[in-house]
């Protein structure tokens, strides 16, 4: 017997405190309406700036979506390629294009373009993500339709595409040439110098008139939207908190489709939810051999034992007295090897630990290989991010985006392997992370003021290098 008052508030928390909007069906994304039950909430409140920003965005998605009066002219213009420059809807159109938690954060980081630029973005569909991720947006769709005219060329821009913006700008001088009715813009780690002027007010400033972006990318590129005048005064007003950014975008745009929901809580019910505490291991290995090696499991019970994160084993005892109230701990190992998640959990069988909890040791799949265009290798690997999510205390892969998206997502600090060297475990194993930040792995080296190199790791508090990274950039 709820009141009142009780419902709006149970309605207010499924909700998150109002970054998400009602007027969705229940039924068909049960994810945004339960992850509430199973995340230990949002880490800190979002800015009061933010919730009517995306509010707002949510009315132009809605006016400009596909099938709009709007949208039915602006694709006519770019089939005819005549275009008037007073178009009330203009778009960023995201590419898919590599790994899950590469894409996830590269979504991210197009919407908040989007937000910035007053856009509207459109998702191309690939192989898979209508069977990974609801519409995040009411009464319209993300999705870019089936007979949008650029769909045929999606997977074929490269940098010597003639609409690719870097090659533009190699060509002639863009300042007086004819603003044409799309351009691609080349994100892609192997960008060069002409593709990265991107980041620069001026070239915004140039953008800005284009009908049609075309985006292609594979890297969380926000620290850098922070560091551009042009950008940094909404983004204050928007993320006053910045190492938040990706949490609450994560969390407002990222909910995982009915299928891949029950993935998700028939694996956290069975497994993780009785448990007092809940550990993740996020194994991601960058060696063309697919091991499993010892000098990586050495490492991640070097590291969980020295952050007192899983307790020692007793090899001198073959059993531990408890009084019957000993505490459990379930760790859920992630990893496309099964190597590392065996060893572990025959350790904590074989022997008893030192403080007499109770270690269970998970793993949902072990595939092998990456296999980025197969449906349920996906829809299993986002299962497993979210999974990660919700554990309490985790410890990630140096350079994995995969790990990005689930300490994001769970607003977690992770405790990040370092990246061995020469097959030896690092010492120190692992590092706590500054912030719960994803990190930019090929961010400019640009002073586009000065029009000169510099260090952009090194000029606000708030944009500095990464743990895992030397040379990325991340929010903390
Ligand atoms: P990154 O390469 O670690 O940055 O992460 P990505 O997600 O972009 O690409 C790796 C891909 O390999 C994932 O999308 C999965 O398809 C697969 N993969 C890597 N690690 C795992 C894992 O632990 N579990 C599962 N199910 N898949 C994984």
């Amino acid at each position: 017997n709820i009141g009142a008052s009780d419902s709006v508030k149970l309605l207010k928390d499924q909700l998150l405190g109002g970054l998400l909007t009602a007027g969705f069906d229940e039924g068909s994304c049960l994810s945004r309406y339960q992850s509430g039950v199973y995340h230990k909430g949002l880490s800190g409140e979002p800015s009061p700036n933010l919730i009517p920003r995306l509010r707002r965005y949510e009315e132009k998605h809605k006016e400009c979506g596909p099938y709009t009066e709007s949208y039915n002219k602006t694709v006519k213009e770019l089939r005819s390629g005549q275009f008037t420059e007073s178009s009330a809807c203009k778009y960023v159109v995201w590419i898919s294009y590599s790994g899950l938690g590469n894409r996830i954060l590269t979504l991210a980081s197009a919407f908040l373009y989007a937000l910035l630029t007053d856009r509207v973005l459109l998702v191309d569909p690939g192989v898979d993500m209508v069977d990974l991720f609801c519409e995040p947006f009411p009464h319209t769709s993300w999705f870019l339709p089936s007979d949008f005219p650029l769909n045929g060329q999606l997977n074929n821009f490269n940098q010597k595409s003639d609409h690719c913006y870097g090659k533009m700008l190699k060509t002639k001088p863009i300042t007086n040439s004819t603003v044409p009715s799309f351009v691609y813009l080349h994100l892609v780690h192997d960008y060069d110098d002409q593709d990265k002027l991107f980041f620069c007010d001026e070239e915004q400033h140039f953008l800005q008139k284009v009908p049609w972006l075309i985006m292609k990318s594979d890297n969380y590129f926000i620290p850098s939207l922070f560091l551009m005048p042009s950008f940094e005064p909404e983004l204050e007003d928007l993320f006053p908190n910045k190492e938040k950014v990706f949490h609450f975008l994560g969390r407002y745009l990222f909910h995982p489709t009915n299928y891949v929901w029950g993935l998700v809580v028939r694996y956290y019910q069975a497994y993780l939810a009785k448990a007092d505490e809940r550990v993740g291991i996020q194994i991601r290995v960058f060696d063309t051999d697919p091991g499993p090696f010892q000098h990586i499991l050495d490492q991640i019970l070097a590291c969980t034992l020295k952050e007192n994160l899983l307790p020692d084993v007793d090899h001198q005892r073959d059993i531990t007295s408890s009084s019957g109230t000993a505490k459990s701990k379930a760790v859920l190992m992630t990893s496309l090897s099964s190597g590392y998640f065996e060893k572990v959990r025959n350790m904590y069988w074989e022997y008893p630990t030192v403080t007499g909890e109770v270690v269970g040791i998970y793993q949902p799949s072990h595939e092998e290989y990456q296999q980025t265009q197969k449906q349920m290798h996906n829809q299993k690997a986002w299962a497993e991010m979210y999974l990660l999510s919700l554990t309490d205390a985790l410890v990630t892969s140096s350079w994995s985006t995969f790990g990005y998206v689930a300490q994001g997502l769970g607003g977690l600090k992770p405790w990040i392997l370092y990246k061995p060297e020469n097959r030896t475990a690092p010492d120190p194993p692992c590092k706590r992370a500054m912030s719960m930040e994803p990190c930019f792995h090929a961010p400019p080296f640009y002073d586009c003021k000065a029009k000169r190199g510099t260090d952009t790791g090194q000029l606000v508090p708030y944009v500095r290098h990464c743990e895992d990274m030397s040379w990325g950039l991340k929010l903390v």
